[in-house]
């Protein structure tokens, strides 16, 4: 496969969160999503990223091999959206493949059909971001519709796929219990989920949004007790889920 050029906001290694083991991750630029409580809105524009070649990513990749044999870990792309690069994404998954590094792709799935089932067929994890199950939720949420996602998902179960699930529980906004009970029950009807990560939402992006000379709309919105995560979590539980 020949080498190919995409935009990459940052890289980190050494992550502990974004998939099993130690993770090299390659945060991608641009995402079609407006999620409110984005992170990393400094990375939604494409061309914020800087120019990036797979094999140069690759060849530092093959670096930590050791590493990745001895922890678990291997590659993890994520965003942004890695799905809105589609051949960058392939040349670093195919490159993974080839040197047998553990592969993972964290997205929302909301550009899936964009890629073929060799693509997809690459990664060997999907970390797969449910924001909301009720559709105005999802919507209002990350100002798109919420139906890729949820074919995305159905996807990867014909496609044998391993999947964790992620699902950010913001007071007032995600916390409705027809909404987490529908993610929920949704979720546990698929095959091939083997841990959901129900994660308190938090105002950690909030500096970036106000750099960014952007309004934060979650502003006044609070951070979930630990109790009413714990809520949310054992809702999840209840559904014979693997909850963390
Ligand atoms: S999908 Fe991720 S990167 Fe895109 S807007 Fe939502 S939180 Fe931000």
């Amino acid at each position: 496969m020949q080498d190919t050029m995409g935009y990459v906001h940052s890289v980190e290694t050494g992550g502990t969160v974004d998939g099993p083991g130690l993770r090299y991750i390659v945060f991608t630029s641009g995402c079609p999503l407006r999620c409110l409580y984005c992170h990393n809105p400094d990375t939604l524009k494409l061309k914020a990223g800087k120019q990036s070649s797979a094999y140069e990513l690759l060849k530092d990749i093959s670096t930590y091999r050791t590493y990745f044999e001895t922890g678990g870990g291997g590659l993890t792309v994520s965003g942004g959206e890695p799905m809105a690069q589609k051949e960058f994404l392939k040349t670093l998954l195919w490159g993974c493949n080839q040197m047998g590094v553990h592969t993972t792709v964290d997205t929302s799935g909301y550009l899936h059909a964009n890629l073929d089932d060799e693509t997809i067929d690459m990664a060997d994890l999907y970390l797969l971001d449910i924001k909301s199950w009720v559709p105005e939720t999802y919507k209002k949420v990350t100002g798109v519709e919420v139906g890729p996602t949820l074919e995305f998902a159905k996807r990867l179960e014909k496609m044998e796929k391993d999947v964790w699930i992620r699902f950010v529980l913001v007071p007032g906004l995600t916390d409705a219990p027809e909404n987490v009970e529908g993610v929920a029950k949704f979720v546990s009807e698929l095959g091939n989920v083997k841990r959901v990560d129900v994660l308190p939402f938090h105002k950690m992006g909030e500096h970036k949004w106000q750099s960014m000379g952007k309004a934060y709309q979650l502003k006044d919105t609070r951070e979930p007790t630990a109790e009413e995560t714990e809520a949310a979590k054992e809702t999840f539980r209840n559904y014979g889920l693997d909850v963390h």
